[in-house]
């Protein structure tokens, strides 16, 4: 008699979260499962039946994650009420876990380039520009959430082509806004001298985000439409030239920059003015031309692992995940002298660094330290704030006695952002996001539900059938 014999899964059930449906954007149960490797959501809609989309190609660093979520800092104040849950709360609601570590304000919609990779959809057909009045409004917004706020990113859109951009740039300078930024393209920093000097006048406590995908033709043909090598070299030896604190963000495709991971890295560390590079793998939100699943997607550990195998810059164990929400950012700090990097995770002893990770039993051993490493791994950022904060970990190791009177200029750091989509929406980490925007109505929404819901109004759409089905 022939017995049939059980069989093992050939995964494991690692546990289950709530993502959404890549068809409908419903919110749907989804299973974490672990095969190899590599970490899956299967998910399960009613109406579009199962979808297996892999989240993570690095298993160990998923696991990882988990060690490093601390309790969150909640915000002083929150604009609307929970009701019916995320995303149709937003916000913030009190069931939001985190406060807003960097916010963002689009000041417009124009711009003077019309990607086909933007979550904004902008464009020079786009004309809309916010006045000063509503502008101060979502400033005060932010503050009386924050009280101080951490970063302001003034966006877009193309910010500096909004005609009173000084203007708010000044305006929020007389807020109590720790750090200041701006989120560019480049091309007018390329090509107005003039303007970049007004840009100086902003420091200390100010940086530019510099929209920086490639250094090749024709992945920024690819990302941006137009070759814009000229642009981005002008733009940045202006930059070096008035000494503006700048971030290179790369907006990151499988397949088209991918491999530049580590020649960005070095080209960065050829500009004094450069404070570190972001890399953020593309939202499939917005306008995202000709995007497949199945080919275009990069994910946090694909980029993460391109960092150490293309640069000898960081290691894998210098790059950890952000205690503010492990599983979508990672970072890694270095103190930089000319080309030279040393990253901060080096210097700590690696006993004393696992002790420090927030959720390590261990850690009562060290609490000064890991209270330190923790307050450097957070995503506040700033001039004086990260130098500080810095120093102030390096002192809790007596053995590194050269680096006193640390300054911005002597940091180096990377950062790697998902931020989640229909792929790998995880509505626990939703409700850790820490960067949020504020909108003209004086709410503070989390980037991803931003982008994926309240943007294009598909949250009006699922208010109105939860409506009608109550
Ligand atoms: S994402 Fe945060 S603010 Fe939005 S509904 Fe969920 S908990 Fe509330
Ligand atoms: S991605 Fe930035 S530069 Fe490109 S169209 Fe959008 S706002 Fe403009």
């Amino acid at each position: 008699m022939h017995i049939e014999q059980r069989k093992q899964t050939p995964y494991v059930f690692y546990g289950q979260t709530t993502s959404l449906c890549e068809e409908c954007m419903g919110l749907v149960p989804a299973k974490i499962l672990i095969e190899g490797d590599n970490v899956f959501y299967q998910k399960r809609c009613e109406r579009h039946g199962v979808q297996k989309t892999k989240i993570s190609s690095d298993t160990g660093y998923f696991k990882w994650c988990k060690d490093f979520q601390k309790p969150g800092d909640r915000p002083l104040t929150y604009q609307t009420r929970t009701e019916h849950g995320c995303p149709l709360d937003c916000g913030l609601c009190p069931d939001h876990e985190q406060h807003s570590c960097l916010a963002l304000i689009e000041i417009n919609e124009e711009c003077n380039l019309e990607c086909p990779v933007c979550f904004a959809e902008s464009s020079p057909m786009r004309k809309k520009n916010l006045d000063l009045k509503t502008i101060e409004r979502m400033m005060d917004a932010l503050v009386k959430s924050e009280g101080e706020p951490d970063i302001l990113q003034i966006s877009g859109g193309e910010p500096t082509i909004h005609p009173q951009f000084m203007e708010i740039m000044k305006l929020a300078k007389k807020k109590p806004i720790r750090h200041l930024m701006v989120n560019t393209n480049g091309v007018k920093i390329a090509s107005d001298k003039e303007f970049v000097k007004q840009l100086a006048t902003l420091k200390p406590g100010f940086e530019v985000y510099l929209q920086f995908d490639s250094l090749e033709k024709e992945a920024l043909i690819n990302l941006r439409g137009v070759d814009l090598r000229t642009v981005r070299k002008k733009a940045l030896e202006n930059l070096e030239e008035a000494n503006i604190s700048t971030t290179l963000v790369v907006t990151v495709k499988k397949g088209v920059n991918d491999h530049e991971m580590g020649a960005i890295i070095d080209h960065a560390l050829g500009y004094k003015c450069v404070r570190g590079v972001t890399f953020q793998p593309v939202q499939d939100a917005g306008r995202n031309e000709g995007f497949d699943k199945n080919t275009d997607r990069c994910l946090l550990t694909d980029i993460r692992r391109a960092i150490y195998e293309q640069s000898d810059v960081f290691k894998a164990e210098d790059i950890i995940p952000l205690p503010c929400n492990p599983e979508t950012i990672s970072i890694a700090y270095g103190i930089r002298d000319g080309r030279k990097v040393t990253p901060v995770t080096s210097l700590i002893p690696q006993h004393d660094l696992i002790a420090a990770v927030p959720n390590a039993v261990s850690f009562e051993k060290n609490k000064e330290l890991k209270q330190r490493v923790i307050d450097l791994f957070s995503l506040s950022s700033g001039d004086l704030n990260t130098a500080e904060r810095m120093e102030s970990l390096l002192c809790c190791l007596p053995e590194i006695p050269v680096l006193k009177n640390m300054s911005y200029d002597n940091i180096f750091r990377v950062t790697i952002v998902q931020f989640m989509d229909r792929y790998n929406f995880c509505l626990a980490n939703i409700k850790r996001s820490c960067i949020h925007f504020v909108t003209p109505h004086g709410q503070i929404i989390p980037f991803e539900n931003y982008n994926m819901f309240y943007r294009n109004g598909l949250v009006e759409q699922m208010r109105g059938r939860l409506k009608k089905a109550g």
